[in-house]
């Protein structure tokens, strides 16, 4: 039997320092737990750039393609920002979503005990915290035609259009289900079913495909009420399934519920290949952070629970990933600290690769 394949993209800024953090923990997992991935690595972004003239280049394409996950850290920094439009690093991340056809969009807002004083919000709120946003990612009103801005008498328009197909909103409800059924079997819908019609169809078309999940306990909530209740209580929710513009603010609101930016994971699946798993790229939410790049400050727990997420939904190690989460519980509880998880008089903060090593001893 071949090893499950997984395509490494470190890409700019901090993204190469949280990656050599998270190929230590690949490692150990081939030597400790006898789980060997098929890893290769290559250029994204502005060091594709450099490389070849296109923040992606076709050969690496067709590595993402044909491999069982692609693990990516972050593209661009300002020594890219005066660039054409066309070559700039974030056009690389933009064409693997496309091509890959990533239309489901993962983000865990998952509260560790050690940092729920962290948050903006009152410790039993957020403590234990752990829940899933499902984001459309590739329809709704950022792809709608028409757009742009016209003329229209004597003035100017700007007009997007906000527009979902059934099977649109068919596919991506459906990878939303199978994750309840992974997890607490609880999903809540939400649109704005009361003034947009895209909603009336979001919330008929999710109500069908509900048929064929029965174990799963449905709600249906407008996505402004929906805000609400995530700052309210966010432990009433297991998993949300948004639209593209909702799953954008919710995901980001639910996502500041616990804290750092140095902390969140996320995955982008598309559809099912041969072997039964979508297709896949896992990467923290962060960017390159051009501002602490280069230091050894980065944190790099948001990559390292990506690699979870890859454990858990492209190579069906959920209990490995269990583990991997365990051990970052384990050093925070412990009072282990990147300078992002600290206050200004915390004291000491520990170093990228520090971070790593502990989790590695945990
Ligand atoms: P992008 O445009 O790529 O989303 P951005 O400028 O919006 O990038 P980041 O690059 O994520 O955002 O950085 C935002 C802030 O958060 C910066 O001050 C950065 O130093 C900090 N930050 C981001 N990621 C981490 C991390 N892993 N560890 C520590 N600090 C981080
Ligand atoms: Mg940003």
């Amino acid at each position: 039997m071949t090893n499950p394949s997984l395509l490494i993209l470190p890409g700019d800024g901090i993204g190469p320092e949280v990656m050599a953090e998270v190929r230590k923990i690949i490692d150990w997992f081939g030597t400790k737990r006898g789980l060997a991935f098929d890893v290769s690595e290559d250029l994204v972004g502005g060091v594709a750039y450099d490389a070849h003239g296109t923040p992606l280049h076709d050969d690496t394409m067709a590595r993402a393609h044909a491999a069982d996950a692609v693990l990516l850290g972050a593209v661009g920094g300002p020594k890219y920002d005066a660039l054409d439009f066309s070559v700039k690093p974030e056009r690389g991340l933009l064409r693997l979503r496309k091509e890959m056809d990533l239309f489901s969009n993962l983000r865990p807002a998952q509260c560790f005990d050690a940092l729920a004083d962290f948050s903006s919000l009152k410790k039993d709120v957020v403590a234990g915290l752990d829940i899933m946003i499902v984001r459309e990612l590739t329809s709704g009103v950022y792809f709608g035609e028409p757009r742009g801005i016209f003329e229209e008498g004597n003035e100017r328009v700007g007009i997007n259009t906000q527009r979902y197909t059934e099977s649109e909103i068919a596919r991506v409800a459906k990878s939303a289900f199978e994750l309840a059924m992974r997890r607490g079997k609880k999903l809540c819908s939400m649109e704005k079913a009361n003034v947009m019609e895209s909603g009336i169809l979001w919330r008929e078309v999710v109500t069908e495909i509900g048929r064929e999940y029965p174990e799963v306990e449905l709600s249906h909530m407008y996505a402004d009420a929906g805000a609400m209740q995530l700052t309210r209580w966010p432990k009433q929710f297991d998993v949300i399934v948004t639209d593209n513009l909702f799953g954008d603010l919710l995901s980001d609101l639910a996502a500041m519920l616990t804290g750092s930016l140095g902390m969140l994971p996320s995955a982008s699946l598309g559809a099912p290949m041969a072997n039964g798993r979508p297709k896949a790229l896992y990467e923290p939410v962060h960017g390159s952070a051009p501002d602490i790049a280069g230091q050894g400050k980065a944190n790099p727990i948001a990559c390292i629970l990506s690699f979870a997420m890859a454990l858990r939904y492209s190579f069906d190690h959920g209990q490995e990933a269990a583990r991997l989460e365990a051990a970052i519980e384990r050093v925070l509880a412990d009072g282990v600290r990147t300078a992002d998880l600290m206050g200004p008089d915390d004291g000491t903060p520990v170093s990228t690769s520090e971070m790593g090593d502990a989790i590695l001893a945990a």
